[in-house]
């Protein structure tokens, strides 16, 4: 048997760059809302390309909500959400006072265009998605539909730095982006998050939206201290700490990304064709063409979720954000005795995400629960395991977790 190894599902990648750029904010004068802040938009817009403007952010959820909240949504509106998502997507729109009507994920754990469509109302304003687990959605038809009924688009980016259809980056097909620099995520600043539009205007006024309202920059003012403030804001912005960080690691994204791409490989191409299991983060084409869904009926079959991958067709590049493999059939209950081979193997493994957001407390006792909903949702919630691929590991070890949850697999 393989010697056992400790692989963490996720672990920042610092390096000297990271502490000295830290270091190097701490020797000046400005700790927030500076030229690091400044350098760090701007690099991370010609890392997206296609015209995108940046506003960094303290975190997704308050780049999501400062979306929502820049776009006019409030009390009466509508905005389709996905079920499968981090809460935050939804709580994005509930804060504003608008209600989020949820909607199931295809196969693939992305939202279902056809469910989308079937959501509209006459009060709908919008619709929010995220890029789940890296894998484009399928934005040409999202676009039609916002189109032809006139509704405003936020992407969830969160997990989606490098994910791209067609050449474009995730972030850039509807009105606004919204990506997280949150520890496990691709790139880190501790906390953060930057909003990303190709809208020249709507940037410069988010960008005081999030700075309270405020009329002029430090730079900007002829007398200290002396501002006016002519809308409403709120106090959402990124420490120069944090901008120090992120333009550090930004200068690795390219590796960072190859990396997370041949983990993946390596491990999808480990896992075979094990019966009954169904590899989601990925393109067409990048799990091998045994890896097949079982017995479970519509859901199955595909390698990563059938229709809807062919449908995004061979121009989708995922950011691979992890390799997550549903159980079905009779694996789908197993899930608590293969996590348990996994800890005792020293494997690191999350699960994205625990419930379908309207299952979640909150959302339940707002508005409701039926058991039946959501079955594609509560598939992905309730039989998967999130495997890790991150730049923090090797391709030994991702031959050690194939060979370990195979084993598992084959046990059970
Ligand atoms: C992590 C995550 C968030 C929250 O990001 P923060 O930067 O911690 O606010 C939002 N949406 C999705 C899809 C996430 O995975």
């Amino acid at each position: 048997m393989t010697q056992r190894r400790e692989i963490p599902f996720g672990r920042p990648w610092m390096t000297h760059r990271e502490r000295e750029a830290v270091a190097t904010v701490l020797d000046g004068p400005i700790l927030t809302h500076g030229p690091h802040c400044s350098a760090f938009e701007k690099r991370f817009a010609s890392f997206m390309g296609d015209g995108a403007h940046c506003v960094s952010m303290s975190s997704c959820m308050a780049a999501l909500h400062m979306a929502w909240f820049h776009l006019g949504v409030g009390p009466g509106d509508e905005v389709i959400c996905p079920a499968m998502t981090h809460v935050a997507t939804a709580h994005a729109i509930e804060l504003t006072g608008a209600r989020p009507v949820f909607v199931d994920c295809d196969a693939s754990g992305n939202i279902d265009p056809v469910a989308v469509e079937a959501a509209i109302t006459p009060n709908t304003r919008g619709i929010t998605l995220v890029h789940f687990l890296g894998v484009p959605c399928d934005m040409a038809a999202i676009m039609d539909i916002a189109r032809r009924h006139d509704l405003r688009v936020v992407e969830d980016c969160a997990l989606a730095v490098g994910t791209r259809l067609d050449g474009v980056h995730a972030g850039l097909f509807g009105d606004a982006g919204c990506f997280s620099f949150y520890p496990v995520k691709h790139l880190t600043t501790a906390e953060g998050g930057m909003l990303v539009t190709r809208d020249a205007d709507a940037a410069v006024t988010v960008a005081r939206k999030r700075a309270f309202g405020v009329d002029r920059t430090h730079a900007d003012r002829s007398m200290p201290g002396v501002y006016d403030v002519d809308m409403l804001g709120m106090n959402c912005r990124m420490s120069e700490l944090q901008a120090a960080l992120g333009l550090a690691q930004l200068e690795r994204v390219d590796e960072m990304l190859a990396r997370r791409r041949e983990n993946f490989r390596v491990l999808s191409e480990g896992l075979g064709s094990l019966e009954n299991v169904r590899v989601l983060g990925g393109v067409s084409g990048e799990t091998s063409g045994g890896v097949s869904g079982g017995t479970s009926g519509g859901v199955s079959g595909g390698t990563f979720g059938g229709e809807a991958g062919a449908a995004i067709g061979a121009g989708a590049q995922s950011s691979h954000y992890c390799l997550s493999v549903v159980l079905e059939g009779p694996l789908s209950a197993r899930r608590p005795d293969l996590a348990a081979s996994l800890r005792q193997a020293g494997i690191g493994f999350s699960v994205y995400y625990p419930h379908p957001v309207p299952r979640l407390t909150y959302y339940r006792e707002k508005y409701g629960w039926r058991d039946g909903e959501f079955p594609n949702a509560r598939a992905v919630s309730d039989s998967s395991v999130a495997l890790p691929v991150g730049p923090h590991l090797g391709v030994g070890d991702m031959e050690y977790v194939a060979e370990t949850f195979s084993n598992a697999v084959k046990e059970l």
